[in-house]
């Protein structure tokens, strides 16, 4: 794995997504893990696209492949911001929302006990097994306020 400029805390958060991957029977090849390195590098928002950009000598079905994967165990959260684009962050807690500033994109984690206790008590009433829910909530933030 090429970690050229990489900081410490960069490397840890790499193996510790590597584990995640090994853990949930998923194989780490060479090519993921460079995927992984590539994400952690980026340090905020990136599109798919920008993603697979960044990593010329890795197939577009791979890159996309192992990013799904790191977002449906929740290491990556997909954010859809103003346009029909879905922008990915590495994730930094467990299940969580965001905010979304309309003037800046500054996007906050935000946790909301109450929304995830209704949704829970939905499930039940609807019969049905919710496999997962998205929210994004969009705001002016106080800078730019
Ligand atoms: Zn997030
Ligand atoms: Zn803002
Ligand atoms: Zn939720």
């Amino acid at each position: 794995m090429q970690i050229g400029r990489m900081v410490y805390d960069q490397i840890d958060i790499v193996n510790k997504l590597i584990e995640s991957i090994n853990i949930s029977g998923n194989s780490v090849t060479n090519s993921r893990r460079r995927i992984i390195a590539e994400i952690v590098r980026k340090e905020g928002l990136f599109t798919s696209e920008e993603l697979a950009k960044s990593l010329p000598n890795i197939g577009r079905a791979t890159v996309y492949r192992t990013l799904r994967l790191l977002y449906e165990q929740g290491s990556v959260c997909r954010i859809n911001i103003v346009d029909d684009h879905s922008y990915y962050t590495l994730s930094s807690s467990d299940h969580h929302h965001h905010t979304v500033c309309k003037k800046c994109n500054k996007i906050d984690e935000i946790n909301l006990i109450g929304l995830e206790k209704s949704i829970k008590q939905f499930e039940k009433n609807i019969n049905s097994e919710i496999l997962s829910h998205n929210l994004e909530i969009y705001i002016i933030c106080s800078d730019c306020a």
